[in-house]
């Protein structure tokens, strides 16, 4: 995902600011690592460049 994309998310069960955790990434994009809920401490993993923003119950 684009690190762009940060700005447009929340996090889907309470609509808090995600924190950007990158793992791997090249110049565009991050590869893998995780969005961090800042308000309820949720964490999201992205795999493959692709955020997985289910929240953990739904997985
Ligand atoms: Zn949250």
């Amino acid at each position: 995902m684009r690190k762009k994309l940060l700005d447009i998310l929340a996090c889907p069960i309470c609509k808090g600011d995600l924190k950007l955790e990158v793992f791997d990434e090249n110049e565009e994009e991050v590869i893998s690592g995780k969005l961090i809920c800042t308000k309820c401490g949720t964490e999201y993993p992205i795999e493959e460049g692709i955020p997985n923003m289910l929240p953990p119950d739904l997985r």
